[in-house]
């Protein structure tokens, strides 16, 4: 197995209700360590471009309101397997199917609003660390 980075949201249904200490130190008990991270308003701009994959889907309205209705930590994560570990850690998109134990299914509200971003391969961390980072802001 290999050090990644991968890439993490808190995202705005979370950072409303206090919980991005609750939220880092789980990955913090789980070996992934904070290298990058700042706490960012998105536009609607931002938030369409970053999940333009799924501008044809129903729920993409949806999901841009609720991404720029509040305050997003946007992070990068770093450790053995962190691509795959985070995704574990994170849950099932719907919380009512995330493990026990899970961050999704200990903090979020609903499909939509489930608390948690996290890239779901190489390529797509390394297009979403870069979308949100400059090289000089990742210290690991
Ligand atoms: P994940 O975040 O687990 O990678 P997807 O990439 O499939 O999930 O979807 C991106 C985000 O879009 C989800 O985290 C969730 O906020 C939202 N979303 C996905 N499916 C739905 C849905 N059926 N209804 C409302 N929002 C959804
Ligand atoms: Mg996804």
């Amino acid at each position: 197995m290999a050090i990644e980075r991968t890439f993490s949201m808190i995202k705005p249904d979370a950072t409303k209700r206090n919980l991005t200490g609750a939220i880092t130190k789980v990955f913090e008990d789980n070996g992934l360590r904070v290298v990058a991270s700042k706490r960012v308003w998105m536009s609607k701009r931002e938030a369409e471009g970053f999940y333009a994959v799924h501008k044809e889907r129903p729920f993409f309205g949806e999901l841009v309101e609720g991404m720029t209705s509040g305050p997003t930590v946007v992070q990068v994560l770093e450790g053995e397997n962190a691509i795959l570990k985070n995704r574990e850690i994170m849950g099932a998109t719907n919380p009512e199917q995330a493990a026990e134990g899970t961050i999704r299914k200990t903090f979020a509200l609903s499909i939509g609003e489930n608390s948690v971003h996290g890239s779901d391969a190489p390529e797509t961390a390394a297009q979403e660390i870069k979308y949100w980072f400059s090289d000089t802001e990742i210290v690991g």
